[in-house]
């Protein structure tokens, strides 16, 4: 049997980019399998559940565990993999804040399933059939996994070593942790494994920003043509990169387009309160009401400063109760 160390990959609520992250090691892909032995990726792999709970406890030296928890089968398998895994680290931010998936926190469940099984104008639902925990078919009992209430992040369920957020994480961000991980040199517990400054120290807009920047009105990057030298704030289009963690090397701006602030926030942050208070902070307002006119034309204000990081916000799992 190998002596390697064992590398396990395993999603739960997400899009699966962050899967396309390992793949996206390229050649690079080839260094891992040469050093660990990837004992379990049920996204690649034809691995079992059995074959995970064949395993010894803290068998496993670091599990990639990426995806918001939003059933009882994610949490099932997260606890699992946190009693076989010396090291788990939540990847990507859905595992991390709650990611895309924890703006449905802003519904709950009842509304979920009302729109995607009833009122949807695309469904045919005579019936009205909803998805139940256990339903029977010809004298055959059939189960689901539980649809919790709440989307929530990873160490909401399990104690999490690690943090890598990303939407996804870059692959070079992924390989620096396996190698940190492989030869022992990862920091305290608890860390996030990127750069502890805000993006805009990083980019190369930052230098046309200007030291006065102010802002009279805010506009969707379908109203203007976005100027692709100059800081996208200092243009009145949102760009998270004040209130946004670094470490991703800025691909959107370099593609002309604004931050929307998925690596999430730095440390000890709120990243939708520090932003309101980054434009809060450059709106000219002249006369009363002027401030109210430029906040009123931000769009969806909480998928705009809270999108990926809502579970882990100070607005938490809110939502509106019927
Ligand atoms: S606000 Fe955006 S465009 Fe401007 S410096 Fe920061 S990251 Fe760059
Ligand atoms: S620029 Fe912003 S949205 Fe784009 S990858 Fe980086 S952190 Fe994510």
């Amino acid at each position: 049997m190998s002596d390697k160390p064992k590398v396990a990959f395993y999603w739960c609520a997400s899009c699966g980019g962050c899967e396309e992250t390992v793949i996206d090691l390229d050649e690079k892909i080839l260094d891992v399998v040469a050093a660990v032995d990837i004992v379990f990726w049920p996204c690649a792999m034809d691995m079992k559940y059995s074959d995970l709970k064949a395993m010894d406890d803290g068998e496993i030296t670091v599990s990639f565990i990426n995806g918001a928890v939003r059933t009882s089968e994610q949490e099932h398998i997260a606890k699992l993999l946190r009693r076989k895994s010396a090291t788990v680290i939540a990847f990507g931010s859905c595992a991390v804040m709650g990611g895309i998936p924890a703006l449905a926190n802003l519904k709950n469940k009842k509304d979920i399933f009302e729109r995607a099984y009833l009122d949807s104008p695309t469904n045919v639902n005579p019936g009205g059939v909803v998805p139940q925990e256990e339903s029977e078919v010809d004298g055959y009992k059939l189960t689901l996994p539980e649809f919790f209430d709440t989307v929530y992040k990873l160490d909401d369920v399990i104690d999490v070593d690690y943090y890598m957020p990303g939407c996804p994480p870059t692959p070079e961000n992924l390989a620096n942790a396996v190698q940190s991980a492989l030869e022992g040199f990862l920091p305290a517990k608890g860390s996030v494994l990127l750069p502890d400054k805000s993006l805009c120290v990083s980019c190369d807009r930052n230098e046309s920003k200007p030291d006065d920047i102010t802002i009279s009105q805010v506009y969707r990057l379908t109203e203007v043509q976005a100027d692709p030298e100059k800081c996208f704030l200092a243009q009145g289009i949102i760009c998270m990169g004040p209130a946004t963690r670094d470490g991703c090397d800025y691909p959107c701006i370099k593609g002309n387009m604004p931050c929307t602030g998925c690596f999430g926030p730095v440390s000890e942050a709120d990243q939708g309160a520090r932003m309101i208070a980054s434009i809060g902070g450059i709106i000219n307002a002249e006369k009363e009401g002027d401030i109210a006119d430029v906040v009123n034309n931000i769009p969806d204000p909480a998928g705009t400063f809270y999108r990926y990081s809502l579970s882990s916000s100070i607005l938490g799992n809110q939502r509106k109760e019927k």
